[in-house]
């Protein structure tokens, strides 16, 4: 089997006259894989239609925020149902006090909280909050982790910035980035140098307690542990960015799965259903600093829109209710045994981390803990691998150095034809010499 992307390699050109780069956010572009991006015309549970009519199996799920899959009924039919009622008010909403509450109830160190309309402006404004409220400037963040594109934070940023090899991004000021000092992960002397250097400088870490834009990396044993002991004895807030991990990792996130609390934690991704939202919330002392009532300024015109809240609502209650969170681990390790057992068969060296429904295939030999590892990776056989199997149907993210995203719409069946494609995949890497 091998699909015809037609009128999606037409729709690119068109797009490119009027879009830069033909895409709204860069990942899109295939640039990582060195091809053209697939138009979707329409998504339904575990699989998207492309506007060349071909179904395709959708490892990507809008990058996160679809645990259910695509046009999930549930949610559909809540905003459906919100819609009625008009799309934007710019004055308070009860179901922005319904989200907060639940919220709370469900990610454990979060007393209050403020939405906003993505990740970026999460990371920002907690990042923001964290400076106020500490009189500090420095900030600290790990080299290969991404926290959204605002200009303090695009500094070995990952994911985008790393297949590009652009280290930071023309445009962020110098005086800016060296406000921006980086720690490496899994490495909790590079951050005991860093408060020892600085000592009483640094107002926060803000760190991606499960990193998943180098690829998915997991935490070495005590690693998180150590980074709380070490910024709690500085004075230094901690800021999980949960973008991913909340809603992923566990119902109450990283923190949750490994019982550590951070002074603040950022959300975006599942938290709007499908929709644009994100969210900052902590500890209550610290969250009272921001205006209208603390000095701290930040503000939305669309946060907490009504829409986005009522998808993002009924997301949380449904994963509460459906608790899938048992049935996607095991999806995910039958996922990464079948591909570990192909990869094996063909010889080609792989190196495969998994956690819950996130999955990252690393083409290198070596176990991956850290940026560094995961740099070993061969992104030429990952970009053999990705074109072989969207020829046969199946939707990888288009770069090495991204987690895959499992729903609970993921059948066995998706998983069996993934698994079936993936060993012909293997096979065009080992006969590609890579
Ligand atoms: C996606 C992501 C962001 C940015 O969120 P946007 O909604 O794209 O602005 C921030 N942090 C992490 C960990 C992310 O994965």
């Amino acid at each position: 089997m091998s699909l015809s992307f037609k009128k999606s390699q037409a729709a690119y050109e068109e797009a490119k006259k009027v879009i830069p780069g033909g895409v709204n956010s860069p990942v899109r572009a295939f640039k990582a894989v060195g091809n053209h991006p697939v138009f979707i015309q329409s998504g339904q549970g575990a699989h998207v239609t492309d506007i060349d009519g071909n179904e395709l199996i959708d490892y990507i799920c809008s990058w996160g925020p679809l645990i259910f899959g695509h046009n999930d009924k549930a949610v559909q039919e809540a905003v459906l149902s919100a819609v009625q009622n008009g799309t934007t008010f710019g004055m308070p909403t009860e179901i922005e006090t319904t989200m907060a509450a639940k919220i709370i109830e469900l990610i454990p160190s979060i007393e209050k909280v403020r939405m906003v309309s993505s990740g970026t402006e999460a990371t920002m404004s907690a990042l923001r909050l964290a400076r106020g409220y500490t009189g500090r400037e420095k900030i600290v963040k790990c080299g290969g982790c991404y926290h959204g594109h605002a200009d303090h934070l695009l500094i070995q940023a990952g994911s985008g910035a790393m297949t590009f090899g652009v280290p930071s991004s023309p445009g962020v000021p110098e005086n800016i980035a060296k406000e921006t000092l980086t720690a490496t992960y899994n490495d909790i002397a590079s951050f005991k140098q860093l408060f020892e250097a600085y000592k009483d400088q640094i107002a926060a870490v803000i760190i991606e307690p499960i990193p998943g834009n180098m690829g998915l990396i997991l935490p070495d044993q005590g690693f998180l542990e150590d980074l709380r002991t070490l910024t709690e004895a500085n004075g230094t807030l901690l800021i999980f960015d949960e973008v991913i991990s909340g809603f992923r990792a566990s119902l109450g996130g990283a923190q949750k799965r490994f019982n550590i609390m951070p002074d603040l934690t950022c959300l975006g991704k599942i938290i709007g259903g499908g929709l644009p939202v994100g969210a900052f919330g902590g500890k209550a002392e610290v969250m009272d600093h921001l205006a209208p009532f603390g000095e701290v300024y930040q503000a939305g015109t669309l946060s907490g829109n009504p829409l986005a809240m009522t998808a993002g609502y009924t997301t949380l209650c449904e994963l509460q209710k459906r608790d899938p969170y048992t049935q996607l681990e095991e999806k995910g390790k039958q996922l990464k045994e079948g591909l570990e057992e192909a990869a094996q068969k063909h010889g080609v060296p792989v190196s495969i981390n998994h956690l819950g429904s996130l999955l990252t295939v690393f083409f290198t030999d070596q176990p991956v803990h850290s940026y560094a590892d995961a740099q070993t990776s061969s992104t030429e056989a990952y970009r053999i691998f990705f074109e072989s199997l969207l020829a046969e149907g199946i939707h990888l993210p288009p770069s090495q150095f991204e987690c895959w995203f499992i729903s609970t719409a993921h059948q066995d069946s998706d998983i069996e034809a993934t698994l079936k494609a993936a060993d012909h995949a293997f096979k065009a890497v080992a006969e590609a010499g890579q």
